[in-house]
Order: structure tokens, then sequence, then C-alpha cells
């Protein structure tokens, strides 16, 4: 264990350490020219380091069905009473959504206070396809899997989750072969997390190569015109983590904000370079349990969960850009229609899965709740990778607090391996 955790500090170092040097050199690629030269491009940029990233987020990837199915079918076998999990839910629910609808809040005020959209001047147009917002009836029905095989194959969290968690149930009710099962399930749950170790060998290299393409190939110039609405969003994302987060974790368990974030580390630099807190679930559920003691009853529901129903920094984002985009037009919204937004916003938070890019694609129904034009969302598009890595950051870190929260309040949290190096 002692050895784990050193290792695992290294790494989260060597992770940050590689997060500079790629972002160092992407730079240096695309100020020095080099990027767009025909060969350096082909070779290197699309090329070789396009390559090692991609891969590096296949692998996490790759586990991410495995490790959710078995962990949480590990985790909720081991319950000795089964209303535990209704309370564990009942409070990881509860959670996310408070936090999710102050993030939404302390955005829109934020951005009716500093008004990014007036007199901002966005650099390209782009037409985009404005894909349709999931009901939330939808969301509802599609949470039971019909074919519990085809949800896996698809990476559908919430009907894995459910499907897990009532198998899990089963094992835990189905006396001495369930126990058999239960067991079985508790070893593999062990092997899969040393596979989750291994793929996080590779990451100083995947995340390298993925923040040097991003460096490489971000055209700055687009974030001039729209450089108030960038600054206002990262601004309140860095403040919903910092003050949000640290006092929830602080009031509700008396635990060090401090230590939490130095924790925190590795999985940050995971999602930043991925943009997706599905792809990082792995790396959270590690870190939660490993690092900051709390038990796999708890963490394996709540950090899937957390990853499919809680986006803070999306909610943030798109509540910014919501009044950004009005402002841009000219249109005066009413107290309504920010309570729309804020509603739109949170149930959008719901439906969406972690992965790059979907909250950009999700405002479009947020838009339009509130009749504003869905091409608005043209205005910030060239921007919003940088905003996408940063705000999965935050995504993650709540569900993080979460578990731990919960994991505190259910007597499952190891306060030793919290406050342990
Ligand atoms: N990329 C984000 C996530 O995976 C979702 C978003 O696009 O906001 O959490």
């Amino acid at each position: 264990m002692t050895t784990d955790n050193f290792d695992h500090q290294r790494l989260s170092n060597r992770i940050l350490m590689a997060m500079g040097l790629g972002l160092v050199f992407g730079l240096f690629l695309n100020l020095s020219g080099l990027a767009e030269r025909p060969g350096v491009d082909s070779f290197l940029v699309s090329g070789v380091l396009s390559v090692v990233g991609e891969i590096f987020i296949r692998f996490l990837s790759m586990l991410v069905v495995p490790l959710v199915f078995v962990s949480l079918i590990a985790g909720v076998s081991a319950l000795s009473d089964p209303k535990k999990l209704g309370r564990v839910g009942g409070k990881a629910v509860g959670l996310y959504m408070l936090t999710t609808g102050v993030a939404i809040s302390l955005a829109l005020i934020a951005a009716i206070v500093v008004e990014p959209g007036i007199g901002a001047n966005p650099a390209e147009l782009v037409e985009r396809e404005i894909a349709a917002q999931p009901s939330f009836t939808q969301v509802l029905i599609d949470m039971v899997p019909r074919n519990p095989v085809a949800a896996m194959a698809a990476g559908d969290m919430l009907p894995i989750i459910v499907f897990a968690i009532l198998l899990g149930l089963s094992i835990a009710l189905a006396g001495e072969p369930g126990h058999r099962v239960g067991n079985f399930f508790n070893d593999f749950n062990v092997v899969i997390m040393r596979l989750v170790g291994f793929v996080m060998l590779l990451a100083p290299y995947g995340v390298f190569a993925l923040i040097a393409v991003l460096g490489a190939t971000t055209g700055w110039g687009t974030f001039l015109g729209v450089l108030k609405y960038v600054l206002l969003v990262l601004f309140m994302l860095v403040l919903h983590a910092a003050l949000t987060y640290s006092l929830i974790l602080k009031a509700l368990t008396g635990l060090s904000p401090l230590v939490f974030f130095s924790k925190m580390r590795g999985v940050l630099a995971f999602a930043f370079s991925t943009a997706s807190s599905g792809a990082t679930i792995p790396v959270t559920l590690k870190t939660v349990e490993q690092r900051m003691g709390a038990d796999n009853k708890v963490a394996s529901f709540t950090v899937p969960l957390g990853a499919t129903i809680n986006m803070d920094g999306t909610a943030i984002m798109q509540g910014i850009a919501a009044a950004f985009i009005a402002q841009y037009f000219g249109v005066d919204l009413s107290l309504t229609q920010y309570l729309m937004i804020i509603l739109m916003v949170i149930m959008a938070s719901v439906g969406a899965a972690g992965v790059p890019g979907v909250g950009l694609i999700l405002l479009a129904g947020v838009l339009a709740s509130v009749g504003l034009p869905a091409e608005g969302i043209a205005l910030i598009l060239g921007v919003d990778r940088l905003l996408d890595m940063t705000r999965t950051a935050v995504n993650v870190t709540g569900d993080a607090m979460v578990t731990v929260v919960v994991a505190h309040s259910e007597g499952e949290l190891n306060r030793e391996v919290f406050e342990g190096p």
C-alpha cells in the first residue's frame, strides 16, 4: 500500500510535468509556424502525437465499462443492508443536484454582472448541426436497459449502473451461491484495478501528446473577440471548485480541502487532457478509493453516477454562454427565462454523457427553451475545446467531493488514508 501511494504521487508529478512540457512543445510548434509545415503536421502533429493521444484515451475508455460493471457489483453485493443503497443514492443525487444548482446560479449572476456578450466580436461564425436534447422522460425510460449487453456495448452508463445494482443486490440476497459469485466479482475488481494501474503508467506520454496537439493546433486568435467570455468561464470554474467544493467538504466532513485538492492533481490532469469525465472514471475511482479512503461500496456507485449526471463545470459554461448569446444579440432575459435556464441546464447535466464537447451540443436545447437562436453556439465554438477541458476537470472534482462526503456520512471513509501521504 505504501509503495503504491508513493508511486501514485510520483506518477501524479510526472503527469503534471508532462502536461507542462506538452504545452511548451505544442506552443513552440504553433508559434514558430512549424506545425503548419506539411511534413511536420503529417508526421508529428496529426501523426505521432495524435496517435499516441488517441491510443491513450482508448485505453482509458476500454476500462470504463468493465470497471464500472464489476466494481459496482462488488460494492453492492457487499452491502449488508440493502437500505443503505437507497440512502447512498439519495444523498449522492441530492448533493449532485445541489452543487449543479449552485454552479449555474453563480454563473448566471456573474454573467449578468460582467456582461461578457456586450462588445464581443467573435472571429468566426461556423455552421454547425444542432442536436436535439433528450427529453427528461426519455432519460428516465432509457435508464432501464432493454438489453444489458447492448447497453454495455454502447457504453450507456445509466442503464449499466441500474443493471449492475440489481445484479449486485440479487447476489447479496442469494445465499451461498450469491456468496460465491460475490467473491468472484470482488477478486475480479482487484484485477481490473491492477489494469487501471498499468494504463495509468502510460499517462505521462498520453497527456504530453494530447496537450502538445492542443498547443500546436489551437488558433489563439479566435480567443481575442470573445476573451471576456473565456476568462469569465475560467474564473467561475476555478471559483466554484475552490469555494463551493471546499465549503461543502469542510462543513459536512471537517476534512481538509487542501489535502483533497492535492490528491486530485492526477485526476485533474487526466480530466483536463481527455476532456471526458467518462474516460476519467477509472482514475477517479482509483483515487477516491485508494488515496482518499472512500470504500468501494459507496465510490463504485457515486463515481460513475456522478460522471453521468453531475456536470457543474458544464452548467457554468452553459449558463454564461446563454447569457453571453442573449447579450450579443441584444435580447433582455426576464427572471422567468433565467429560472428556465437554470432548470434546463440542470436537466442537460443529467442527460449528457461525460464525453468531449457534449456540453456545447446540449446548449442548443437550453437556448431553445428561452427562444434564443441556436446559431449563437457558433459564436463560442472556436474556443470551446480549452473550456471543455477545464470544465471536465471541475466536473470530476465535483464527483470526487460528493463521493468523499457521502462515504464519510455513511461511516465508509477511512480518515487515515485520506489524511495519509
Ligand atoms: N466534456 C465534459 C465531460 O466529459 C462534458 C461537456 O462537454 O461539458 O464532463
